[in-house]
């Protein structure tokens, strides 16, 4: 049903756990940009703007190399929202509209870009239930939607070459996917 950025991203959510499909399907991280650029990084249900995780990750440890004793909230590994808020609601997730569980393909027709919230009450409320209250909206190119919303994924890869010795595979195979598109 969901394909989150992070493979482990459990703890602290409250007691409100996403449910988990038994079996996740594995979406490239190809796919995924795709998806979240054909979507202009929009939540495609309440139409908030995305932010990609590990941007966020750089952008941290980016401020700390500056200001060492700095206190900051800006991305923690399980988003969890006393230390990393923004992530808690805005996080950007691939989400199955028909569930993966229940049999939703994993093709673009079927994938639409999710904020971590929309994705969370998704999770847990009956499928045709939140369809119902929160149908995917149409992007349109009319003045007043964002055109150039990039969900920081741009600041992600100057980050990244900044930092692409400290970088994981998991954010080097992110980088390529960013890049080769
Ligand atoms: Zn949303």
């Amino acid at each position: 049903m969901t394909e989150p950025l992070q493979n482990r991203r459990t703890a602290d959510k409250g007691g409100v756990l996403p449910r988990r499909a038994p079996q996740r399907p594995n979406l490239s991280r190809a796919l995924q940009i795709r998806i979240f650029r054909r979507d202009k990084w929009l939540c495609r249900y309440c139409l908030y703007p995305v932010v990609f995780p590990p941007a966020m990750k750089f952008l941290q440890q980016y401020v700390l190399s500056r200001r060492p004793s700095a206190k900051l909230a800006y991305w923690s590994f399980a988003w969890r929202r006393d230390a990393s808020p923004l992530l808690d609601v805005l996080g950007a997730v691939v989400d199955h509209v028909e569930p993966f569980s229940g049999g939703g393909p994993s093709e673009e027709s079927n994938l639409v870009t999710a904020c971590y919230k929309c994705n969370v009450t998704k999770s847990s409320t009956e499928k045709a239930v939140f369809l119902k209250r929160h149908p995917p909206r149409r992007i349109r190119g009319k003045y007043g939607e964002p055109e150039q919303w990039d969900g920081f994924s741009t600041l992600f890869v100057i980050l990244f070459e900044d930092y692409r010795s400290a970088a994981t595979r998991s954010e080097l195979a992110w980088y390529e996917a960013l890049k080769g598109q």
